[in-house]
């Protein structure tokens, strides 16, 4: 399998160059030459591997058609060693849990950090640690977070070889728990940055770390951020296996509804849905920040600038762009690259906007590519969370209410609906004893936490005194 750049340039890449790689040489991002046909009969093949064999054996047949530069025994070993009932809680990995007739959530939150990003980012964790020691080289992950991502990557990073992390985050704006979950890891290759300013700031440094080649080629710096293909990749898995949990047989169709940020997690759902996956629709649910349901409704993608961008009880979905959109755009358009780079590169840089209401192509997005798109509020979150809660008794994070909420505008009769829970409730507690006048129930192994030994370190918020930082602790 090749991969290509969704802004055409000419070069094809294998899997295993893309996977230290962040962007295509010409800004754009990584996509395969095509995506891998499952027939209806292999569709009840892999259907039977999922229920006899388990999650890591289906991860592994849906990787290995794209991944043909790792022998099958190692690829097959890695998933093994990631996809386990130690790591992710069950034997299912992703169980799927009936609310209603035909209404499911599908768990991708019960690994390491509890958000659903432990699903992509533990497998490469292991896939970085085989890559660099194959090649015997190292790799220094600098990375920018608010919360879901930068905790992901710490505990799927943590004591692999080869590789260390340096997270900046910003300095007392974390929740309590999540700054004890990724300041109380003690592994000598992780290193938690406090940055004394706001998330921007640290993107920021993030940025002049990374547009400086000379340091970032002697440190070997590099990222892991969701525009990573590997990331996406294992994400394709648990459509799949929500998929077999949620039928009987191969001919019924089941649409899933996706909590979105970045487009990360939903555009794996689409590329599920081109390998034949009988998806019917792929529900985009937004916050407030709305930039994609505004596209999907009205053909406009206007990214938002940073003071339009709201702070939400949703933070994981609170973005001004979204970064893996440009990957759907680009099969939207039929994989036009040379128009990918005119409305990505330069209409979308001088105007902050394009719009595709009158292209011939902006009906697929509906038609064809199955897309339907929603948005919920802060009230919406408190009133999905307090009627899931009392009508089920379960209790969901605000991210999935966001989910739920929006889902529950898009069913359709005889068509089972699968809503991804993306996180769990204690993560954002502050919310929950809002809309339920209770604390969330926490799971043991985070009783305590807040009180572990922390190791951070506060710097100002200059990339320079970052530089020096890394350059000390790169030995
Ligand atoms: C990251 C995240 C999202 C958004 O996922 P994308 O892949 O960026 O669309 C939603 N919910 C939670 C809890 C997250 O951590």
């Amino acid at each position: 399998m090749n991969y290509l750049s969704t802004r055409g340039h000419p070069a094809r890449k294998r899997f295993s160059d893309i996977l230290l790689e962040g962007l295509a040489p010409d800004g754009g991002l990584y996509l395969p030459e095509h995506y891998p046909q499952i027939s209806e009969a292999r569709l009840g093949e892999l259907r039977r591997v999922y229920q006899e064999q388990g999650y890591a054996a289906l991860a592994f047949e849906i990787l290995s058609l794209y991944i043909d530069d790792i022998p099958a025994a190692d690829l097959r070993a890695i998933c093994d060693r990631t996809y386990t009932a130690a790591v992710f809680g069950t034997k299912e990995i992703v169980p799927l849990r009936e609310l209603e007739d035909g209404f499911y959530l599908e768990a991708l939150s019960n690994g390491p950090t509890l958000a659903f990003k432990d699903m992509a980012m533990q497998l490469l964790g292991h896939l970085f640690e085989y890559e660099l020691g194959r090649r015997g080289e190292e790799l220094n992950i600098l990375g920018a977070t608010s919360g879901d991502t930068g905790s992901a990557a710490e505990y799927a990073m943590k004591g692999k070889r080869g590789v260390r992390v340096f997270m900046t985050s910003p300095h007392g704006r974390m929740s309590p728990f999540q700054q004890a979950q990724m300041f109380g890891l003690q592994d000598a290759n992780i290193h938690n940055i406090a940055i004394e300013g706001v998330f921007d700031d640290c993107q920021d440094i993030v940025k002049a770390v990374s547009h400086d080649a000379e340091f970032k080629r002697r440190y070997k710096i590099g990222t892991v951020n969701s525009i990573n293909w590997a990331r996406l990749l294992a994400q394709v898995v648990y459509y799949f296996a929500g998929y077999f949990q949620a039928t009987r047989g191969n001919g019924q169709k089941v649409s899933f509804t996706v909590p979105s940020g970045n487009f990360g997690n939903v555009c794996a759902g689409h590329v599920a849905r081109m390998m034949g996956l009988p998806i019917e629709r792929l529900v985009v649910a937004t916050n407030e920040n709305d930039v994609l349901d505004e596209f999907f409704r009205t053909g406009v993608y206007r990214v938002r600038a940073g003071a339009d961008t709201h702070e939400t009880s949703s933070p994981s979905m609170d973005i001004s762009k979204a970064s893996n959109f440009e990957r759907f755009v680009f099969d939207l358009l039929g994989r036009d690259g040379a128009e990918v780079r005119r409305l990505f590169a330069d209409e979308l840089g001088r105007t902050g906007r394009f719009a595709l209401q009158a292209h011939p192509s902006f009906a697929d997005a509906s038609g064809r590519y199955g897309f339907a798109s929603g948005r919920s509020t802060h009230a919406d979150r408190l009133a999905t969370i307090r009627d899931t809660w009392e009508r089920f008794g379960t209790m969901i994070d605000t991210h999935t209410a966001d989910g739920v909420k929006v889902a529950r505008e898009q069913l359709q009769p005889g068509v089972p609906m699968v809503v991804l829970e993306t996180a769990l409730p204690i993560k954002f507690a502050a919310t929950i004893v809002e809309a339920l006048g209770r604390e969330p129930d926490r799971p043991r192994q985070f009783e305590g936490i807040e009180s572990l030994p922390k190791r951070v370190t506060v710097l100002p918020a200059d990339a320079q005194r970052v530089k020096q930082y890394i350059a000390e602790h790169c030995q």
